[in-house]
Order: C-alpha cells, then sequence, then structure tokens
C-alpha cells in the first residue's frame, strides 16, 4: 500500500504492509513455509549478506509473512521500522541489547509486568546489565536513578496489572535532557489506545501474544523504532555508531540512518541471538490485527461497564480502572490513551488472600489463567501465580497485592460478565 499517511487507523490494520502475492494472485498474505530462499545468482547472493541489497535469505533473518507483520505494526505504531520475535520478553532483550554491554544499566518503572520485573531484576544480571527500579509518577526520582552508565528508560504506557497510566511525555523529556532512549511497553495500550512514539518515545516493545494476535493463539513479541534518535551522536552506542567487525566494518548508524536500529536487530539480533518468530505466528497476528480496532472498542466498553458495576458493590474494597473517575490517573486517560484506558485492571476483595482464590475458582465465564488480552475475559490471582516470586514490597509496588485479583475483560456481553462476577463474589465472601 502507498501513501500510508494518508490513511485511517481501520484501513491501515487491514491493508499496511500487504499486496496481493506476486506469485499467485493470493489475496490474503501466504504463510511462506520456507526455511530458504533461492538466491538469483552468487552476485545477488553477496550482495545480500553484505546489507547492500534487502531481500530473503533465511527465515531466521527475514520471512516475507513475517516482514508484512513487522511492517504492518510499525506503521500502526508511526515508526519506520520494526522487527518481530519469539515473544514479548524475546523482544524487550532485543531492544536492549544493541544498547547495552556489561557494566550498563537502565531505570525501569516500578509498575511492570510480573515476568519483565524478573527478567529485569534477576536474569539481566547475568549478560552484566541492571536495572534501577523508580516510581514514574516522581520525575526526581527517575533523574536521580540515571547515571553514566544508564543507556536507557523503561516503561509500560498501560501498566500490567494495576491499571497504572504512564505520563509518556514527561518521561520522555527526562530521557530526552539525558540523550538515551525511551523503551515503551505498548501490550496493554495496542497502539489503537495509544502510540507512545508520538509521545516522544524512541522504541516500542510488544508481546503480540496478547491484543494485537488477540485470541491468545500464538506468542510472539515485536520491536518498533521510531527512527527519531540520533545513535552517534553521545558516542554512548557504539554497537550503532561504531564499525562492525562481522560485515567489514560496516557502522549501522552511518549507512542505514534512521533504519539502523531495525537492520541491526535482524542482522545482528536474530542473526546472532535467533529469538526469531515463525511464519505461522505471524499469520496468526495478522488475522488479529485486521480487528484491532473493533475489539480494543468492545474491550475498552465492557471494561468500563464491569469496573463501574464493581465499584459499586459492597464486597469489593476498590477497583483500579483508569477509565473510572475515582482513578488518580483519569486525567491522563484524555492525553495519553484518548479512546479508553484499556481492559486490563484489578480490583481488592473483601476478605483478602482467601476470598480471592475462592472467587478465581467460582467463576464461570472468567477463565484463571495467566494471559491477557483474549477474546474471552481472563482473571488470575496475581500473588499466589504471576507475581509470586516477587517480594511483599514488590507486590504492593506493581499493584499486587494479596487481597487483589486482575482481569483481563473480554468481548462478551457485559452483562453476563456482571452476572458471573456477582455470583462468584457471593461465594467468595459469604
Ligand atoms: C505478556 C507480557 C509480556 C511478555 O510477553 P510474552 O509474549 O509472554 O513473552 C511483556 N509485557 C507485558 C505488558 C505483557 O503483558
Amino acid at each position: 500500500m502507498s501513501d500510508t499517511e494518508s490513511y485511517g487507523f481501520d484501513t491501515l490494520q487491514v491493508h499496511a504492509g500487504a499486496r496481493p502475492d506476486p506469485a499467485t494472485g493470493a489475496r490474503n498474505t501466504p504463510i511462506y513455509q520456507s526455511t530458504a530462499f533461492v538466491f538469483r545468482d552468487a552476485e545477488h547472493a553477496a550482495a545480500l549478506f553484505n546489507l547492500q541489497e534487502v531481500g530473503f535469505i533465511y527465515s531466521r533473518l527475514t520471512n516475507p509473512t513475517i516482514a508484512v507483520l513487522q511492517e504492518r505494526i510499525a506503521t500502526l505504531e508511526g515508526g519506520v521500522g520494526a522487527v518481530c520475535c519469539a515473544s514479548g520478553h524475546a523482544a524487550q532483550i532485543m531492544a536492549l541489547f544493541p544498547l547495552m554491554r556489561p557494566g550498563k544499566n537502565i531505570v525501569a518503572s516500578t509498575r511492570l509486568y510480573g515476568g519483565t520485573v524478573t527478567q529485569f531484576s534477576q536474569t539481566i544480571k547475568r549478560f552484566g546489565w541492571s536495572a534501577k527500579f523508580v516510581d514514574f509518577d516522581d520525575l526526581d526520582a527517575v533523574k536521580a536513578a540515571i547515571d553514566d552508565d544508564t543507556q536507557a528508560i523503561f516503561g509500560e504506557a498501560i501498566a500490567n496489572p494495576g491499571g497504572y497510566i504512564m505520563d509518556v511525555r514527561a518521561v520522555a523529556d527526562v530521557a530526552d535532557a539525558a540523550g538515551i532512549p525511551l523503551i515503551i511497553d505498548n501490550t496493554s495500550a495496542t497502539p489503537y489506545l495509544c502510540r507512545p512514539i508520538e509521545h516522544g518515545a524512541t522504541l516500542v516493545v510488544h508481546s503480540t501474544t496478547k491484543y494485537l494476535t488477540g485470541n491468545g493463539t500464538v506468542t510472539g513479541g515485536c520491536v518498533v523504532d521510531s527512527g527519531k534518535f540520533d545513535w552517534a551522536a553521545s558516542g554512548k552506542f557504539p554497537s550503532l555508531s561504531e564499525p562492525e567487525p562481522a560485515y567489514h566494518g560496516l557502522k549501522f548508524a552511518e549507512t542505514f540512518g534512521p533504519l539502523a536500529f531495525t537492520f541491526h536487530g535482524i542482522a545482528i539480533g536474530l542473526r546472532d541471538l535467533g529469538m526469531t518468530m515463525n511464519p505461522q505466528g505471524a499469520h496468526y497476528t495478522l488475522m488479529g490485527i485486521e480487528t484491532l480496532s473493533l475489539r480494543m472498542e468492545r474491550h475498552v466498553a465492557n471494561a468500563e461497564k464491569v469496573a463501574a458495576w464493581l465499584e459499586n458493590d459492597d464486597r469489593v474494597d476498590y477497583v483500579t480502572y483508569a477509565g473510572l473517575e475515582s482513578s488518580p490517573y483519569f486525567d491522563r486517560v484524555e492525553t495519553v490513551c484518548p479512546k479508553g484506558a484499556g481492559a486490563l485492571f484489578t480490583f481488592a476483595v473483601k476478605g483478602g488472600y482467601e476470598a480471592c482464590v475462592k472467587l478465581v475458582d467460582s467463576l464461570e465465564i472468567f477463565s484463571h489463567v495467566a494471559n491477557l488480552g483474549d477474546t474471552r475475559s481472563l482473571i488470575i490471582h496475581s500473588a499466589s501465580t504471576t507475581h509470586r516470586q516477587l517480594t511483599a514490597e514488590q507486590q504492593e509496588a506493581a499493584g499486587a497485592a494479596p487481597n487483589v485479583v486482575r482481569v483481563s475483560i473480554g468481548i462478551e456481553d457485559a452483562d453476563d460478565l456482571i452476572r458471573d462476577l456477582d455470583q462468584a463474589l457471593s461465594k467468595a465472601t459469604s
């Protein structure tokens, strides 16, 4: 599709990146289930391997089905390029890898997906990287946490699980002043609700496992580059600005300009880390994205109804949905995610841990699973599952206290969801 600037979101979610298959005319994007692609001749092969020509070599690096998905997500986010990979957690490593070296750190929000807290507080230490966790509502604390070895700031636009909305622009200004990129995990919001690049983010990461695919079928991830960061300006990012020995001294920033991060992600990241998405997975995600705006509208409308009902129920202590006027983040919805505060929130049940466990076991429509962003409504007691590895302090900071359950509101009839919660709350608190 040409002229993507002038098309609306609903058109782009169906068409961006795709064209009828040149070989067969197939209207839907085929699943190019091929490991390798034939070179025209030896010269063509050499040009591809030298990064002098863009094309398909081997599906660890590039694949035509995945290329369509990459262009689709980049377009919806308003970025210049994107690299898909095997999962959301792979995307986070792929985003950090070009920026980090042993001894370097990132400043991350305390309000993150539980798995991300574990990845950042434990696993990345094996690479010699570290993370400092800070309350992103305290901008002075964010500034104070940045030192000479800080390479990036990382936060979630709508944070999982607590219904927290990040002031993306304010943190982007701090990152700009420090000359480092801001990475936003936009999984819970999706580009339909929030476009972090418009608020100053450098990179956007996704777990495409969630709303982008939308139906709970495949895991996947994506790193989108805004193309706006000058990787050579400070000398802090030699992987992108200095000669790359594996490509005859090529400098990514100089050679590829705004596409440097994306090319590095494929030519170094996928080549050597190998966290590749598979074409089947890309196919499911492409099908899902076609209905993203329709689903998100319903997710948000249902979440608003269910959250309002819960807030008025005596068996519930509080509800942390930013779409409720009682939320301290209600005012940020208008600027950060004007089409709605998403469909993910937590509520506290009177009766604490025991009541939460009973509630989860008594629900009939809601499924008790460690996932979110499915068409189906989902519930989880974070303190006994996803946030189990965290200390009590970390649980509290992440909005996953023992008396709290997290729901991901699906696209079913809101009245049925409310009826289900009503009967289960009765059992849980009787
Ligand atoms: C699920 C999730 C991840 C991790 O993604 P996977 O695809 O499960 O690896 C990261 N961030 C957020 C906000 C998520 O919801």
